[in-house]
């Protein structure tokens, strides 16, 4: 089976030789992963160095772009608004250069100049972010704002000389208006004159003596007066037009119409004034002479009307001429703006142009640099990779392929030093490792042959000796099965010995306590008191043996009691004295002073313990002495220690045997058995015990020197008010009961029926389950004391008919059960079958006045009798009450006797009631529940129960009765305290 392993190193090693030395170590030059990678970079290189070169030219596209968006755009803009404010510059010059009002020219150059300013911050702004250079621009700006300048100015003087043309016109106007009123006087006048000449003429008329005068008058007339008046009136022909040629000079709008306008008020003027000449008053002519000067002054002053009226037409024309050099720079000015943009636009064509063309340059590139690098890679591909990879692959493939159907005869030989090359001797390792694994199969297969001869042999043997053993197993089984048996049979003829023993022994433990009671002498009181402390330990060895399986099963537990611990031990050496007076053996025993009053603990168990010491020393010792020592160790765990040995002077035990006979049924040796008897039990009894208790028990030895027992274990400090009162004193009587007592069992009926007796009950016997249920139904009892293991129905079963009764009354009476067997788990399946309580056989008159007390208030003792009422009505009252009470009893008891035996239950249960409650002030409880049953069965006129009650009436009255007179005389005896009343 190592030959495996020999062959694969022998495989490489030979490889190693072939393929140049062993050197199977990754050479780096020459591995396929590094031809690979180089591919690789071959195959990704070129497109990505394309790339580069097209992203650097794309850079700068990129910058160009950002020029023409940054620079280019917005000169357009602002060549564009540059137009548009250079419009409105022209728009706004004509209406600013008819302007007449100052607050107008004032507002209208603010715009302009503010608009020419705007045009001039346009060219500083574009100046500063292009480069472009509009100096002949600026150049027309600051034409355009010069002109502007001058424009203001000529506006500002037309405004004057319009101010003045309206004053001088104004003033002529009125010149005129008055030389005009001169006029139309002058004309009155000469009107007059002339009337006055012609109305003297009618005197001449009617007086033809004076025709010279007449005449005189005619000539006068027609030369002076008629002429006078032609003058004066064209005179005021000449005013009424001067007003008119006034205005046409002022509205004159070219030099010819002024000078024509002029040279009609000249002519005018010159005709008035001639005319003022032939005036005759002088003051108006002077007058009328100064108002000709005001329209025409011939001074030739600059500021008349005339003259201001040249002035205006020249500074108008001078407008016109200025307005025009404004419009032409504004269109020079749209003109270099145009010339501007254009030259922008050529210059973005420009730039666009050469973006243009490198996006197309990048574009070819990185066409090439795809198609060049698709074509390499296809070439890598073809050439390299699948030329000197992949078929190499494939003839590797296939070569295994080929080993794997088992055809090992090519050899696989390497090509290169690369990975494949690896692989390949790898497989030719493998074809090696197969060639010699077919070597090893053909050997294994020859192997296993000869291996499966050897089992079917081996399988025969096994069967052989497995049906030998079957044999052997159940005959094992079989013994197994009989020892079990055997145990079985045992520990229930045990358990059935000890009941039946039992059984027995209550009788006579009943018998002895019943004995108690007669009046004995001080020496037989003491017998009876040894043979019912016999009669016990002989029951706890009964029960000690019917507990032999707990005992082995572990399930044993501890009861605990309170007790003197050395009054047990003199009970137990008194009680084996006889024995030891028999044999001559001096039996002692050793009490320290300092022993507790009263321990709590399993004195059951340490009776059973010492009692079978001593027996057993008493047993084995032919001569000398038993001694049963207590000493008391150091406390502990709040426990008080003790070591309690029982030495002996008798055979001793061998070394051997020491620890062997405190198993179950083990003695010394078969002889002792033999000599002395015996079941080999006792000794391990007691040890269990002792463990049970927390103690230990162990024996020192000395063959034929004497044995040493030593008991060592710890007792609770017990109350010495718990100390249980011996048993053979019964209790104070209480209210009588109406007993159902079932038992089967003769001598047990007498017993329980001795203890009713002495407690003043009434009882019933029912021998079966069955009767004792029937028995029920049919009668009221206040309690039923029920054994458990009787035969047919058993107690437990009767319990549970019972409490399935229809009649709840009957169904809840107080069921009291008496059994030997009184482990927890048994005595709580009795409890849920319905008993109150569970006594343990043998039955003790404690223990049934216990429980019967338990169910019914218990009449004080004498001694407490009255107390109650003492306290609270005081001694005198007390006494006359009772004494009241006490000669009524015997006429309520006849009158209620009467009407029970009339079988008037409406006055028996008055009476009843009304006695009950005379007690009840009393304190006497159990006449008074008496008396509560009476008069509950009177109502229901049950006359059974009746005659019954009457009974128990009739008894507990007798008693009360004595009770009373004894609690009268009591309360006499004392004396009288002088704080009563
Ligand atoms: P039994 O006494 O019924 O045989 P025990 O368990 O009490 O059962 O005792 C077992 C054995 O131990 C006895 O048979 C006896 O051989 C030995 N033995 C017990 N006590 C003494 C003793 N005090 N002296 C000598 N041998 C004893």
């Amino acid at each position: 089976m190592f030959r495996y392993p020999c062959v694969v190193e022998f495989g490489i090693v030979n490889l190693g030789r072939k393929t140049g030395g062993g050197k199977l170590n990754m050479d780096r030059d020459t591995s396929l992963g590094r031809r690979l990678f180089l591919a690789f970079l071959v195959i990704a290189g070129l497109p990505a160095l394309t790339g580069l070169w097209g992203w650097i030219q794309l850079a700068d596209v990129e910058r160009d772009q950002n020029a023409l968006i940054n620079n280019t755009l917005p000169a357009i803009i602002d060549v564009r608004g540059f137009t548009e404010e250079s419009s409105k510059v022209v728009a706004a010059a004509p209406e600013f250069a008819a302007v007449t009002r100052e607050e107008d020219r004032v507002q209208r150059a603010a715009y302009l100049f503010g608009q020419v300013d705007a045009l001039r911050q346009r060219l500083e702004r574009n100046r500063n972010h292009s480069n472009l250079p509009p100096y002949a621009l600026s150049v027309t700006v600051m034409d355009m704002r010069n002109s502007i300048g001058v424009l203001d100015v000529l506006v500002q003087r037309r405004i004057a000389a319009l101010d003045q043309q309206r004053a001088q016109l104004a003033a002529g106007l009125e010149a005129a208006a008055e030389l005009s009123d001169i006029a139309d006087t002058l004309v009155a006048n000469a009107e007059a004159g002339s009337s006055a000449v012609v109305t003297s003429l009618y005197d001449f008329a009617r007086r033809p003596s004076d025709p010279e005068g007449y005449f005189q008058t005619l000539d006068k007339l027609v030369e002076v007066d008629l002429f006078q008046l032609g003058l004066m009136f064209d005179m005021r022909a000449q005013t009424a037009e001067l007003g008119m040629i006034l205005s046409r000079i002022a509205a004159a709008g070219t030099p010819e119409a002024l000078a024509l306008a002029g040279r009609d008020l000249t002519r005018s003027t010159d005709i008035i004034t001639r005319r003022i000449r032939a005036v005759q008053d002088p003051m108006r002519a002077a007058h009328a002479r100064q108002l000709l000067q005001v329209i025409a002054p011939q001074d030739g002053r600059p500021d008349d009307l005339n003259a201001v009226s040249a002035r205006l037409l020249d500074i108008n024309a001078r407008i016109v001429t200025v307005e025009a050099s404004v419009r032409a720079a504004a269109a020079q000015m749209d003109r270099e703006a145009a010339a501007l943009a254009e030259e922008i636009h050529a210059r973005a064509v420009v730039s666009g142009g050469q973006a243009s063309a490198t996006i197309k340059f990048a574009r070819q590139l990185t066409t090439l640099g795809a198609v060049s690098a698709l074509l390499v890679s296809l070439a890598v591909l073809w050439f390299y990779v699948r030329g000197n990879i992949l078929r190499r692959l494939e003839g590797l493939a296939a070569t295994m392929a080929r080993l794997a159907g088992g055809d090992t005869r090519r050899p696989v030989v390497p090509s290169g030093n690369d990975e494949i090359a690896r692989m390949e001797a790898a497989v030719e390792i493998f074809r090696r490792q197969a060639i010699a694994n077919r070597d090893l199969e053909d050997e294994r297969s020859r192997h296993l042959d000869e291996l499966n001869q050897h089992r079917n042999e081996l399988q025969r043997l096994v069967q052989d000796q497995t049906e030998q053993l079957r044999g052997e197993v159940a005959a094992h089984a079989e013994a197994r099965h009989r020892a079990e048996a055997a145990d079985r049979a045992k520990s229930e003829f045990l358990a059935m010995m000890s009941h039946e023993l039992r059984t027995p022994m209550n009788g006579v433990l009943g018998m002895l306590r019943s004995l108690g009671r007669d009046p004995l002498t001080h020496r037989q009181r003491s017998y009876l008191r040894a043979a019912e402390v016999s009669g016990h330990g002989l029951m706890a060895i009964l029960n000690d043996i019917l507990y032999l399986p707990l005992i082995e099963s572990g399930r044993l537990i501890e009861t605990v009691s309170t007790f003197r611990i050395g009054e047990l031990v003199q009970d137990i050496t008194f009680l084996m004295s006889p024995v030891a007076q028999e044999k001559g053996i001096a039996l002692l025993h050793v009490l320290p002073d300092d022993l507790p009053p009263a321990l709590r603990g399993d004195v059951a168990k340490l009776r059973q313990i010492l009692f079978n010491l001593v027996a057993n020393a008493l047993k084995f010792t032919a001569e000398g002495r038993v001694v049963v020592t207590v000493e008391t160790l150091p406390g502990d765990g709040g426990r008080a220690w003790f070591l309690i040995s029982v030495s002996d002077t008798g055979k001793g035990i061998s070394e051997q045997a020491r620890e062997r006979i405190f198993e179950v049924f083990e003695q010394e040796n078969p002889a002792t058995a033999r000599q002395y008897g015996g079941t080999g039990l006792g000794l391990a009894i007691c040890r269990r015990f002792a463990e049970v208790m927390g103690g230990t028990l162990s024996v020192d030895s000395t063959p034929g020197v004497g044995s040493v027992f030593a008991l060592r274990v710890g007792f609770l400090p017990g109350k010495v008010g718990d100390l249980p009162a011996p048993d053979i004193h019964f209790p104070a009587p209480q209210r009588p009961l109406s007993v159902l007592v079932v038992e089967d069992h003769a001598i047990n009926r007498m017993v329980v029926e001795t203890y009713l007796e002495a407690g003043g009950h009434h009882w019933q016997i029912a021998e079966t389950g069955e009767a004792a249920v029937a028995a029920v139904a049919a009668e009221r009892f206040d309690v039923v004391l029920m054994d458990v293991n009787l035969p047919g129905v058993s107690g437990t079963e009767a319990t549970r008919r019972i409490r399935a009764l229809p009649d709840p009354r009957r169904a809840m009476v107080p069921v009291i059960g008496i059994s030997a067997h009184v482990q927890p788990d048994q005595i709580s399946e009795n409890l849920d079958a319905g008993m109150i309580h569970v006594l343990a056989k043998p039955l003790t008159p404690r223990q049934l006045h216990a429980a019967l007390t338990a169910i019914t208030p218990q009449a004080r003792d004498d001694g407490d009798l009255l107390q109650a009422m003492l306290a609270d009505f005081g001694r005198a009252r007390t006494i006359m009450i009772a004494r009241a009470f006490l000669d009524r009893m015997d006429a309520d008891l006849a009158a209620i006797t009467a009407a029970g035996q009339q079988g008037a239950y409406d006055k028996l249960s008055g009476a009843a009631h009304r006695m009950k409650g005379a007690a009840g002030n009393l304190g006497l409880d159990g006449l008074v529940g008496c008396l509560q049953d009476l008069e509950s069965s009177a109502r229901a006129a049950d006359r059974a129960t009746v005659t019954r009650d009457l009974d128990l009436l009739a008894d507990l009255a007798a008693r009360t009765r004595l009770e009373l007179v004894r609690a009268l005389d009591r309360l006499d005896a004392q004396q009288v305290s002088p704080a009563e009343p």
